[in-house]
């Protein structure tokens, strides 16, 4: 009887323990997509992940029937422990700012460590599964030193270097990763040769990773890091392939297609395509204008607030500096106290505001605005020219009209949202800073332009002051 044999029956438990993960993984991944489940579909699918990692280390058994071994074990329960610790000691410490930056770097370690698993399982056993290994070695490789030129960009440490030629260069990359592919696939060479070969082939796609990122620009940059989240998932199913595991399989197959189905959306939203972002840059060839025509106006608060107050609609486009200044919660205060004096107010959510995917969605919630006034671009954009007023918070390169009519502009080609078609427009911002794409805007020089100069926080703080004493 089936049951009464113990390996079988071990084996049966473990699959079905994989199975059991697969839909955890899965339930998690549809609560993942509402802020208000995130936190919650975080949960789910860690208890899918800490289940299949718990039946793997009792239940697994190598093809000689060998579970295993004890010193295994106690490094593998280590590496767990050490991994969970510093993990939560990690996220609990970055400033909500720094997070895309360590999205980037967590992706890096997945890709690393998926490449890793390739490089030693070929050493072990050159001649299984080879396609599934090389290929796991490759994306792997690629996803890690990609995300982590991502991970300097995002963290400004690292420029974008962008040359017609790098185009060319990464095109003969990309051949010598396929040439070697075929070469230690084709046999013919020696061992020891083929290992040499697949030492070349870690090289050439680590590489690769970093002039594929390097030449990227701002607006592009959203597309590449949700292709590198894809890759990353890829390389971890090629490592599930390698190993023969279900549940890494799955795993890795979710978030591979998670990530390309992000990647897609992305592209959509800005009107691209993936061949573009991967081959060229945003904006034309042409020479960008950064004169401005016009003055710099700035605003009191007492007439920010009057104007705000004597609206009827209202219409406030979030940016990064919403998130750098954290005055998520005093916006919506603002937002709640001019609805209580009758104003409609609706926040115009652009997809690349910000500096990761669903940026300002998350930011939002956690002040626990209403999921119904965030409005997609495209919709806030049909009614914008009948707003009276918006008010443009800490967002700059998503607002900047040079992207619709300057050719020469490096963020020329990409959607915004067309604030200058507003009734009024005021800009909170420190200063003049410039955006992620590091140039001017013209918005800010419009006729119908006033400036509200200062931290977000501290600005959205003396303008509900004002408000409320009018
Ligand atoms: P930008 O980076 O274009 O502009 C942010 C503005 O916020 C700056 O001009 C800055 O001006 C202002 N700011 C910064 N701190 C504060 C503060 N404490 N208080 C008030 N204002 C502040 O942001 P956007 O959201 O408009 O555009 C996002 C850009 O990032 C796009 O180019 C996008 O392609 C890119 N990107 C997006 C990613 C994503 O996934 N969403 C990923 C990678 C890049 P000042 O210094 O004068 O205050």
């Amino acid at each position: 009887m089936i049951l009464l044999n113990i390996p079988e029956t071990g084996k049966i438990v473990l699959e079905f323990s994989y199975l059991l993960a697969a839909i955890l993984f899965v339930i998690g991944l549809k609560f993942q997509s509402h802020p208000h489940t995130a936190r919650k579909g975080n949960l789910w699918a860690a208890a899918g992940m800490l289940l299949a990692m718990i039946t793997t280390l009792f239940l697994h058994k190598d093809e000689a029937g060998n579970a295993i071994s004890t010193t295994n074990a106690i490094i593998v329960v280590a590496t767990i422990i050490g991994g969970s610790i510093l993990g939560s000691v990690i996220a609990r410490k970055v400033k909500m700012t720094a997070m895309p930056e360590l999205v980037s770097f967590f992706n890096a370690s997945g890709g690393a460590a998926s490449a890793l698993v390739a490089l030693i399982e070929y050493s072990k056993n050159p001649d299984s599964a080879i396609l599934v290994t090389l290929l796991g070695l490759v994306i792997g490789s690629v996803a890690f030193s990609g995300s982590m030129i991502a991970y300097g960009k995002l963290a400004g440490k690292v420029g974008d270097i962008f040359s017609k030629v790098m185009t060319y260069i990464n095109l003969v990359f990309l051949a010598g990763i396929i040439i070697i592919i075929v070469l230690v696939i084709s046999g013919g060479q020696t061992a020891d040769i083929k290992q040499y070969l697949v030492y070349g082939l870690l090289a050439l796609s680590l590489i690769y990773g970093v002039s594929f990122v390097m030449p990227i620009g701002g607006a592009d940059m959203p597309v590449v890091i949700s292709l590198l989240n894809s890759f990353t998932g890829i390389a971890a199913a090629m490592a599930g392939f390698i190993y023969g595991n279900e549940a890494m399989k799955l795993g890795g197959i979710l978030v591979g297609a998670a990530g390309t189905l992000l990647t897609l959306l992305m592209c959509k939203a800005m009107n691209r395509s993936l061949i573009n972002v991967i081959i060229g840059s945003f904006g034309g060839g042409g020479a960008s204008s950064d004169q401005v025509a016009g003055a710099i106006k700035e605003v009191s608060l007492s007439d920010a607030s009057v104007l705000l107050s004597y609206s009827q609609k209202v219409v406030i486009i979030p940016g990064y500096g919403l998130a750098v200044a954290q005055a998520q919660h005093i916006c919506h205060e603002l937002e709640s106290l001019l609805e209580a004096n009758g104003v409609e107010v609706k926040y115009g959510i652009h997809p690349v505001a910000g500096r990761m995917p669903g940026h300002m969605n998350v930011l939002l919630a956690e002040a626990d605005v209403p999921y119904e006034k965030l409005v997609e671009m495209d919709d806030i954009n049909a009614d914008i020219a009948n707003t009276d007023v918006v008010v443009v918070i800490g967002a700059n390169d998503v607002v900047n009209p040079a992207a619709l009519n300057d050719p020469g502009s490096p963020i020329y080609g990409m959607p915004i949202i067309h604030a200058h078609e507003a009734k009024n427009i005021i800009v909170m911002k420190r200063g003049m800073g410039k955006g992620y794409a590091a140039i001017e805007n013209f918005l800010f020089y419009d006729d119908k332009t006033r400036m509200l100069f200062g931290n977000a926080k501290d600005s959205l703080q003396k303008l509900v002051t004002e408000i409320k004493a009018m």
